[in-house]
């Protein structure tokens, strides 16, 4: 089955419990087996600096579903969690689910960019990923442990297990 890494995020209602109840309705999709999980960290905003702080942490999981179907899963537990879809994009947000990887596959569409856009300049995507998946390449040949190391960690930290 493929294997997928989601990155999770929340800084909004308590952002550890978000996460953690994120983590169990991703282990009840049918579609999906979450194999592993990385710790939980907390990072600074990106962009606008008048919101709370983030708590992000990163999993895998394996599913038959393709990565569009996996984003509709994604969005429809976000949606549950009563995020508020709104102009200002990187906003604060009870719950953020991004595909990181799906495979090696790389797509380009209107609704999915994958590997994430992001994953490269974002140390709260690299760091947990790099956690559970030291040895993943990307499809363009870097290495995550490479990328993990050289990034400013910009105040990112460990909080606490995730389970
Ligand atoms: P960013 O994309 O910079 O992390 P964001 O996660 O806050 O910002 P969202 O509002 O969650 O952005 O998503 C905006 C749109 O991004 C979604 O409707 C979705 O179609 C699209 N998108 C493109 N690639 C991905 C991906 N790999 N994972 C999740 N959403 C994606
Ligand atoms: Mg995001
Ligand atoms: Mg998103």
């Amino acid at each position: 089955m493929p294997l997928a890494y989601i990155g999770l995020g929340s800084n909004l209602s308590d952002p550890q419990a978000q996460i953690s109840a994120a983590l169990e309705k991703l282990r009840q999709l049918k579609c999906c087996i979450v194999t592993q999980v990385s710790s939980l960290y907390f990072s600074r905003p990106m962009g606008p600096q008048d919101q709370p702080d983030y708590m992000n942490a990163v999993v895998a999981i394996e599913t038959s579903l393709s990565a569009i179907e996996l984003l509709e899963q994604l969005q429809e537990i976000e949606n549950m969690t009563g995020r508020i879809r709104k102009d200002n994009r990187w906003g604060a947000r009870i719950l953020d689910l991004d595909i990181i990887l799906f495979d090696q596959q790389v797509i380009n569409t209107a609704r999915l960019t994958i590997p994430h856009y992001g994953l490269k300049q974002r140390e709260f995507v690299l760091l947990p990923l790099a956690e559970i998946a030291p040895n993943l390449f990307l499809p363009d040949g870097d290495s995550i442990n490479e990328l993990a190391s050289k990034i400013a960690k910009n105040g990112l930290k460990i909080h606490s297990k995730l389970s």
